[in-house]
């Protein structure tokens, strides 16, 4: 099969963390909104917030915000409960103004902000109460994308997690991969787990809510993502059976990802290694050709996508690059522990951020690359240092063995083109 499912010990599995609690740099889970929507083709994000939550998306990605932040910025000034009750009217208003526009909308969801969070605005209340009022066409939910301690990939997991509760109920067996994946990323990896003989396999989120999947206590559920905590939990709870794997990034996390699964669907070896084989030829390969460049160099990620343990692992085990610092905003033990496992060990590691001080042993460690945020971006380059923005790991299709060179491309890029700059005569 393979040589390494269900690693969870060893590596840094038992590593102590540095954890800080100051400054941090990062969007804010808002950010999320721009990939969900393009996923969710028949739902619709109604942010509850201010003016610069609206500028926000519009300029992270010209996502068009139907709803005025009025609600908001009026009330922050307003602190009383009248202007509570004020704003949970127009709310409503508003609510029914954009279903009776849009009559294709069939999930609502609506997005809390730091305002609305500030001001105590009950969107889970309000949710309840316009899902009555527009049933059975639309279901309304509600998340918070709020930036008061939220890192922009927790987005996805608060709306999958609410998401989890008005699953229907099932007793059959399904697989459940969990984690929203470009379409022609999560079309590649059905045909996979079609190939390995898997009968169900539903996703969370689904295209189309009239897809939405069963869950019940013969669902066992894998994550593509390892920022979806919240979501594991509400699996969990609902009965599911968690199936514990390395990420799916690169050609041993894919195949170990899939081996997980293998296990625990009863698939042979033989069968699993047909499968497999030419797919994990073509990413080896894929992956060598930006090893030349990665091979040896030094790499330090900051706290921003949560995705930095896996991809430490795959760029240390994959592309023989050596991680000086992995920082990552929130580290789950339970769903990081089969990558902590593979990423080498005595690797530092840190959670949450004090921006000063990792600015402090990011210039003592004076590594190759640095995986960081916009914000720090341009004075880290500035200041002669190779920058990788976290924000394009998510927008970039990196999942599964067809795309495990690109997401190597991706940290390659950066190197050659400082490379290219010193060489060019001026
Ligand atoms: Fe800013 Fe908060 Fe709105 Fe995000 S939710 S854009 S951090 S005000």
């Amino acid at each position: 099969m393979t040589e390494m499912p269900h690693i969870n010990s060893g590596g840094c599995v038992d590593q102590p963390i540095l954890r800080e609690r100051g400054q941090h740099e990062v969007f804010c889970g808002l950010t999320s909104i721009i990939w969900l929507h393009r996923k969710m083709q028949d739902a619709f994000f109604l942010v509850v917030g201010s003016r610069t939550c609206a500028h926000l998306l519009q300029s992270a990605a010209g996502v068009m915000i139907f709803a005025e932040p009025r609600f908001a910025t009026a009330i922050l000034e307003e602190t009383d409960l009248a202007g509570l009750a004020d704003a949970q009217d127009e709310l409503d208003r508003e609510v029914a103004r954009l279903l009776a526009r849009r009559p294709d909308i069939r999930q609502l969801f609506l997005v809390g902000s730091c305002p609305s969070e500030v001001i105590k605005l009950d969107l889970a209340r309000a949710a309840e109460r316009l899902t009555e009022a527009h049933a059975p066409h639309v279901r309304v939910l509600s998340w918070s994308g709020s930036g008061i301690e939220t890192t922009f990939t927790e987005g996805e997991d608060a709306c999958l997690a609410a998401m989890v509760p008005g699953l229907p109920r099932g007793d059959s067996s399904n697989l459940l991969v969990v984690g929203a994946l470009p379409d022609v990323v999560e079309d590649q990896a059905r045909r996979l787990l079609a190939d390995l003989g898997i009968a169900q396999v539903d996703w969370l989120p689904a295209r189309r809510s009239d897809a939405a999947p069963q869950v019940g206590p013969n669902t066992r559920f894998i994550l593509s993502q390892p920022f979806l905590g919240d979501t594991y939990a509400a699996l969990e709870r609902r009965g599911a059976r968690p199936i514990a794997a390395p990420m799916p990034f690169g050609e041993e996390g894919t195949t170990a990802w899939l081996a997980s699964i293998a296990q625990e669907f009863d698939i042979g070896p033989e069968h699993f290694a047909r499968v497999t084989e030419a797919p994990r030829e073509r990413a080896r390969a894929a992956v060598a050709r930006a090893t030349e460049t990665l091979a040896g160099k030094r790499i330090f990620f900051f706290p921003d996508s949560q995705l930095e343990i896996p991809l430490a692992r795959f760029l240390a085990r994959e592309c023989a690059m050596e991680p000086v610092e992995v920082g990552s905003p929130f580290i789950h033990r339970q769903i990081t522990a089969p990558d902590l496992a593979l990423v080498p060990e005595g690797t530092p590691l840190s959670e949450g951020q004090d921006v000063d001080l990792q600015l402090d042993r990011l210039r003592a460690a004076a590594p190759d690359l640095t995986v960081c945020g916009l914000g720090l971006a341009n004075p880290l380059e500035a200041e002669g240092l190779t920058t990788k923005w976290a924000i394009e790991l998510v927008f970039t299709p990196v999942h599964f063995y067809e795309q495990a060179g690109d997401l190597a491309e991706l940290f390659a890029r950066p190197l050659r083109r400082k490379a290219a700059l010193h060489l060019s005569p001026n």
